[in-house]
C-alpha cells in the first residue's frame, strides 16, 4: 500500500494554482499524533509499506520524516517536495530515498510565473544537489520532474527540456478542477495535444530508452498489457491513503476538507478502503475505463469546482491523450518487444511504487 504522510498542511510557496498549503483547522503545521502511532498503524496494516512524505511542504518538518524513517527502516520511501528547502534534511535520509518528485514545471520563464520568481533556479539547486549525492551514495534511485501543465505549458518543449536537465523522468498534472475554469478545450485543442503527439514520436524512436521517461504515457501503456486500471491509477483509498496531521486517514491527500474521504482515525483505523460506488456510472460506462481509470477520484467527487461543459472538455482530453499513445507509441512499444530490444518488465509501471496519478 501506498500511504502519503502529510508531515505539515503549510507551505513555504503560493503557487498559482495551488494557493499554499492548508488552512489549519483542516491540516495543521504539526502532527497532532506521535511518529510512534503512525508506524505502528502502518507495520499493523501493511506488511510491505511505501510511504512517500507529503504536505503542504514535507520539508518544514523534516523531524517526522527522519523520525519515520528511523522508526520503520524496512519500508521504501518517496517524497514530493517544492524542493526548496532541501538542505534541512541530512543527506543520509536523502539517499534512502527510492523516488523524490520535484516540483517543477518546465523552462524557466514557466516555472517562475506559477510558481514564484527564482524558484526555477533553486529547484535546479536541488537536483544538482540530488544528482551529486546519488553519485556519490548510489541514492535517491529515482527522480521524477513533478509538473503542472498549465496554459503556458508547451508540453513537449517543457518535458524535454527538464528531462535534458537530469531528471529520470517527468510526470504531469492538467491545471484543471481546483483552479478557477479557464477554457482548458481550446487550449488542448491549439497546443497541448498536437505537443502530447511530438512527445509521443519522440518515444516512439526509441522506447526501449525512452517509454519509462514519461510517465503517463508509461502508465498508459502498461494498463494495456496488465489487464487495465479497475479504479484510480493514483490508488485513491484502495491502493493508497493519505495521512493527514490531525491524525485522519484520507481517500486522497488533498481532501482535507471533503468528509467523504475520510476513511478512519491513526490508532483505531481497521483497514476500511474506500468504497468502489465511489467509481461513478459514467466511468463505467466509458470505453476508456480499462486505461483511465476515473482519472481521479477528487475530480469525480467534487465535480462543483468546474461547469459540467468544462469537465467534459476534460474528458475529451484524457480521450485523446490515450487515442496519441495507443496509436503512436504502442506501435512501436510492440515492434520493440518484438525484435528483443524491450521486455515485456520494461513496459509495466507502478504508479503506486511512484506516487503518480498517470493521467494528466
Ligand atoms: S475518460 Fe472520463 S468518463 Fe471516461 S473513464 Fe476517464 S474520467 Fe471517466
Ligand atoms: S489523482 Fe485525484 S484522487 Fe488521486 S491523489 Fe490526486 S487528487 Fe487525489
Amino acid at each position: 500500500m501506498l500511504w502519503f504522510v502529510l508531515t505539515t498542511g503549510a507551505c513555504n510557496l503560493r503557487c498559482r494554482y495551488c494557493g499554499g498549503g492548508f488552512p489549519a483547522e483542516y491540516s495543521p503545521p504539526r502532527p497532532l499524533y506521535r511518529a510512534e502511532e503512525l508506524v505502528e498503524t502502518i507495520a499493523r496494516l501493511d506488511p510491505d509499506p511505501v510511504v512517500f512524505f507529503y504536505g503542504g511542504e514535507p520539508l518544514l518538518n523534516p523531524r517526522l520524516i527522519m523520525e519515520v524513517m528511523d522508526l520503520l527502516p524496512g519500508a521504501r520511501y518517496g517524497i514530493q517536495t517544492n524542493g526548496l528547502l532541501y538542505r534541512r534534511l541530512p543527506e543520509e535520509y536523502w539517499a534512502r530515498f527510492s523516488r523524490v518528485l520535484l516540483s517543477i514545471d518546465g523552462v524557466e520563464k514557466v516555472t517562475d510565473k506559477w510558481r514564484g520568481r527564482g524558484v526555477y533556479r533553486r529547484v535546479l539547486e536541488a537536483l544538482g544537489f540530488l544528482l551529486e549525492l546519488r553519485r556519490r551514495r548510489g541514492g535517491p534511485r529515482v527522480l521524477v520532474a513533478r509538473m503542472a501543465a498549465t496554459r503556458d505549458t508547451v508540453i513537449d518543449r517543457d518535458v524535454l527540456h527538464l528531462l535534458g536537465l537530469g531528471f529520470d523522468k517527468a510526470h504531469w498534472q492538467l491545471d484543471a478542477v481546483w483552479s478557477e475554469p479557464w477554457p482548458l478545450g481550446e487550449w488542448a485543442r491549439g497546443i497541448y495535444l498536437p505537443g502530447l503527439r511530438r512527445l509521443a514520436e519522440w518515444v516512439a524512436r526509441r522506447p526501449w530508452e525512452r517509454l519509462s521517461r514519461v510517465a503517463p504515457f508509461h502508465g498508459i501503456v502498461s494498463a494495456l498489457y496488465s489487464g487495465g486500471y479497475r479504479w484510480y491509477p493514483c490508488g485513491a483509498g484502495r491502493g493508497a491513503v493519505a495521512v493527514n496531521t490531525d491524525g485522519r486517514i484520507l481517500a486522497c491527500p488533498i481532501a482535507v476538507r471533503e468528509q467523504w474521504a475520510v476513511l478512519g482515525r491513526l490508532g483505531e483505523w481497521s483497514g476500511r478502503l474506500a468504497p468502489s460506488s465511489m467509481l461513478p456510472e459514467r466511468c463505467r460506462r466509458c470505453s476508456y475505463l480499462p486505461l483511465c481509470g476515473g482519472r481521479c477520484l477528487y475530480a469525480q467527487l467534487e465535480s462543483d469546482y468546474w461547469p459540467r461543459e468544462l469537465l467534459e472538455e476534460l474528458d475529451r482530453v484524457t480521450r485523446r491523450t490515450i487515442d496519441i499513445v495507443l496509436s503512436v507509441v504502442v506501435p512501436a512499444v510492440e515492434r520493440a518487444v518484438e525484435k528483443g530490444l524491450m521486455s515485456p518488465g520494461d513496459v509495466f509501471y507502478d504508479p503506486l511504487e511512484e506516487s503518480t496519478e498517470v493521467i494528466p
